[in-house]
């Protein structure tokens, strides 16, 4: 039986949700038209709307639906951007380092095609934002800054982000903050409302955006959703239709909104038992890892604390590249990830590890591990059973391709 242990990735879409796509995919109708089919799928859509909006802490009208993860962190990154910066006084974009590419490449996007200044905030060596040099960012660009962008739970390694205190920081700094949720959600509860309540937000600025996307959380791949405070805009990424108060024009998947807002129920409701259960399987699998394979770092933040996702395991396998376990895995029937990029089939150093400070070499020996709903007791089995060898193998295929290098 093939083993799937990459649920960050994306992981399998709940039957509930399936059945509720069919359900709605089977019936006619535009859901800006003005007859009675239109108005049906209208309000279908608005109720699902409303489902996932209420799953985020924020009113339906302020949930815009997109496309997934990485065009809700383009459209809250870029239109903040250009909503902040009209007058060119504000070209900062403040991000942390060891975000997703959504973001890097978003605000990197900004700074070679609009004119934007990009600060990147510092990790510490397990993941989290370091709040003493996010201080110095927001000072030293006080007045300046646009928007300022933080992951809630790293995809690779897993650790959460102290998100309130980034928050409070934000608010004092009068910046508009946007979180990519996408890792986090399902598994940390978010609440937009209480947040800015929390910090004493008000108006455009504090908390104002949160990305999510519907794939990870046992919804449809292609759909997600950016929740946007009522009180800040974004200029829209795309032209049309006019949809969505015109920040997202473009006829809305009915059908996969609910789904979506199938699955966001289901994934709020068990968010705390299933903590619990995956919490329990991944301490066993790390643990059995540590005890089979010498050489093995674990990497983000503590297992026993808080600060991470409780699906994440993720490894430094000394003397080997993460890429060579991932194949052998593969072989093995066990599918994982090294969490991060292959830039024309070469696979690139982890940038999070490397945020972290690790060396190059640990940052190319990383692998991901990653629990979730389908997960069992057996998945673990076979994951503990196939490792030792699999790191033999890949240790032997590090070191020859060394031996050549050397000579
Ligand atoms: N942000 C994070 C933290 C992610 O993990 C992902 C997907 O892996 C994305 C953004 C992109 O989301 P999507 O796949 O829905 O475009």
């Amino acid at each position: 039986m093939p083993v799937y242990l990459d649920h960050s990735a994306t992981t399998p879409l709940r039957p509930e949700a399936a059945a509720a796509w069919m359900e709605v995919a089977s019936s006619i109708g535009n859901s800006s038209s003005i007859h009675s089919h239109g108005q049906a799928a209208r309000r279908t859509l608005e109720e699902a709307r409303e489902t996932i909006a209420a799953t985020l802490g924020v009113d339906g009208i302020e949930a815009l639906i997109v496309s997934g993860g990485t065009e809700a962190i383009n459209l809250a990154i870029k239109g903040l951007y250009w909503t902040r910066n009209a007058d060119s006084e504000r070209p900062v974009v403040v991000a942390a380092r060891g975000e997703h590419h959504a973001t890097i490449d978003a605000v990197e996007w900004l700074v070679d095609h609009e004119g934007a200044e990009a600060a990147w905030v510092d990790l510490l060596d397990d993941g989290a934002v370091d709040l003493t040099h996010l201080d110095r960012v927001l000072a030293e660009n006080a007045g300046r800054i646009a928007v300022m962008t933080v992951i809630v739970a790293n995809n690779e390694v897993g650790t959460i982000q102290p998100v309130r205190e980034i928050a409070v920081r934000a608010v004092a700094a009068d910046v508009p903050l946007h979180l990519d949720a996408v890792a986090a959600y399902g598994h940390v509860p978010l609440d937009l409302r209480a947040l800015r309540s929390e910090t004493g937000a008000t108006g455009a600025t504090g908390p104002v955006a949160v990305s999510v996307s519907a794939h990870k959380i046992g919804g449809p791949q292609g759909i997600g959703v950016l929740a946007l405070h009522r009180g800040a805009t974004v200029e829209p990424l795309q032209h049309g239709g006019g949809q969505q108060r015109r920040l997202r024009s473009g006829t809305q998947d009915v059908a996969s909104a609910a789904a979506f807002a199938r699955a966001a129920l289901l994934a709020r409701a068990e968010l705390p038992s299933e903590g619990r259960r995956l919490r329990v399987l991944r301490d066993r699998l790390v643990a059995g890892v540590l005890a089979s394979v010498p050489d093995t770092r674990v990497n983000g933040a503590p297992l026993d604390g808080p600060d991470r996702l409780p699906g994440n395991a993720h490894f430094a396998f000394s003397g080997c590249q993460g890429d060579s376990i991932l194949f052998l895995l593969d072989m093995a029937g066990i599918s994982v990830s090294t969490g991060s990029a292959c830039q024309a089939g070469v696979p690139e150093p982890s940038h999070v590890l490397l945020a972290m400070g690790r060396s190059e070499d640990e940052a190319r020996s990383a692998l991901r591990v990653t629990l979730g709903r389908t997960t069992t007791d057996a998945d673990v089995d076979a994951f503990l059973t196939a490792i030792p060898g699999v790191i033999a193998s890949a240790r032997k295929a590090g070191l020859s391709e060394r031996d050549v290098a050397l000579r």
